[in-house]
């Protein structure tokens, strides 16, 4: 079927020259590509696909996944349901035993006892294994005795918490919590890693997340990324975007990649309390840390610039933010780049006045609605950690888009559901209505803009011929209906392809 018509239901694209998102009945697709959006051009007596009443949006993209992780996190393995210790321990219990045990997702901070993720359970039911727990941001883990052993962490490596004896407990945050994390999943025998990115594929196109920018975090060796990089291929039948999480602007031109970094962390996390603010934590002592000096964080940016590299880094506190913008205003001379695409992962707690630096430095805001969704709401995490005045100010996406800053969503996956649909669902029901997106401007950032974020605009991310047929059919029309509500993926399609179907 290399020539079709898709007709029989409400199709939509966003149209750059115009700023406006177009309707129209239905297009003709010929070798993969789009070659009119006048079904006038069909020519009779070719096949047609019936969109049943059904409505047609070009793809999603999700602009910060972690693939491996979240395939491995899936099913028995995600903890994100449990809420008190006790049942933390019984699914722990449950858990298959074998040489390695790797889980995630736990989040104590919904935890109706006020307990935490301990080790104890974890040495019970599996002694043998070299087992592992990572929390749902990834920065702090719990380890069983053989998996520290495994670890084998030097001893005064910041982030090991000990007991009053001086015992490591298992749990380890800062720095330990990334060297026994790259140790332990570097170990995972490479079929269990490959079958986990097969299952996170599957469940991403399912989700109508075709364009994947996956996060390619702390794999040591130039080899190490190469490889990886060309497993992708085998991973399923998405397009990849793959983003080395590292500050080697070169590095990535020798591979062929527009764009560098991500999670080059400038700060920790919120949940873990290391993001770094400059207002003290509300609920614990400090401001987080900053893992960089300003001059590394300079050099890097001013590589990236010249090698002609788009560069991002991990910035969610706003002496994080500060330091990024501060930085990018000293190489770009206080004016944008003129061919690169710079970017700030998360962008969680930013002023006012860091938003209209980004936005005049045309810096992307690569930014996970969801976040909002899971620790927004008054007396959620965010409350907990920083207080209410300063919490009704984070992940400020209608001020970013106000300010015209550039916004890409992603779901920072497996931290939140890897759902583009979720995602948008929680731009548009931010717990500050202030901050909430329209439906349009909530598509942009999973559809076109997030192509631009890829240096992918001229290939896909909006339905024009020319552009690869990449669309997603769904039950619902979100533009008509002025919601996401009720919404779901009923087909992901790349370049004239069913690739994954609900039934
Ligand atoms: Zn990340």
């Amino acid at each position: 079927m290399s020539t079709f018509a898709v007709t029989g239901g409400p199709c939509a694209t966003y149209d750059p020259s115009s700023g406006a998102w177009l309707r129209f009945d239905g297009f003709v697709v010929s070798d993969g590509r789009i070659a009119s959006l006048d079904l006038r051009e069909a020519g009779r007596d070719i096949p047609v696909v019936d969109l049943d009443g059904r409505a047609l949006y070009p793809a999603f993209a999700d602009c910060h996944v972690h693939l491996t992780d979240t395939g491995l996190f899936l099913g028995p393995y995600d903890f994100s349901a449990v809420r008190d210790a006790a049942s933390y321990a019984r699914q722990i219990a449950a858990l298959p035993r074998g040489a390695f045990v790797v889980g995630g997702n736990y989040d104590e901070s919904h935890w109706d006892d006020g307990g935490s993720a301990s080790a104890a359970p974890i040495d019970a039911h599996h002694p043998d294994a070299i087992a592992m727990l990572a929390r749902v941001d990834g920065h702090s883990c719990v380890l069983n005795r053989k998996a520290l052993a495994f670890a084998d962490l030097p001893p005064e490596l910041p982030g090991i918490e000990r007991d009053v004896d001086g015992t490591p407990t298992g749990r380890l945050f800062l720095e330990a919590n990334w060297r026994a994390q790259s140790a332990i999943l570097g170990a995972l025998p490479a079929e269990a890693k490959r079958a986990a990115d097969r299952r996170a594929t599957q469940t991403a196109l399912r989700e109508g997340a075709l364009h994947l920018h996956v996060q390619l975090v702390g794999l040591g060796s130039h080899d190490a990324y190469r490889a990886e990089i060309a497993a992708l291929r085998d991973a399923g039948a998405a397009k990849w975007h793959p983003k080395i999480c590292e500050r080697e602007p070169a590095f990535a031109r020798d591979l062929g990649l527009p764009y560098v970094g991500g999670d080059v962390f400038l700060d920790g996390s919120i949940g873990s309390g290391t993001a770094a603010v400059s207002e003290p934590y509300h609920d614990r002592d400090g401001c987080g840390h900053l893992m960089h000096g300003d001059d590394e964080v300079e050099r890097y940016f001013a590589d990236a610039e010249a090698l002609g590299i788009s560069a991002g880094v991990h910035a969610i506190g706003d002496r994080a933010i500060e330091q990024c913008i501060a930085a990018w205003e000293r190489v770009l001379g206080g004016r944008p780049s003129p061919r690169n695409r710079h970017f700030i992962e998360h962008f969680e707690i930013a002023t006012p006045a860091q938003i209209a630096r980004c936005a005049h430095l045309g810096i992307f805001l690569s930014m996970q609605p969801q976040f909002d969704a899971y620790w927004g709401f008054p007396g959620g995490m965010y409350d907990v950690r920083l207080g209410a005045p300063r919490a009704r100010t984070m992940n400020a996406l209608a001020s970013a888009k106000r300010a015209g800053a550039t916004l890409v969503g992603g779901d920072d996956s497996p931290v939140c559901r890897l759902s583009p649909l979720d995602g948008m669902r929680a731009a548009c029901a931010h717990h500050n209505a202030d901050e909430r997106l329209d439906v349009e401007d909530a598509l942009l950032m999973y559809t076109y803009d997030a192509a631009r974020f890829g240096h992918a605009e001229a290939r896909t991310g909006r339905l024009a011929p020319g552009l690869a047929a990449d669309f997603v059919v769904l039950d619902g029309d979100p533009i008509a209906q002025r919601t996401f509500e009720g919404v779901r993926v009923a087909q992901t399609w790349s370049d004239g392809t069913c690739v994954a179907e609900l039934r």
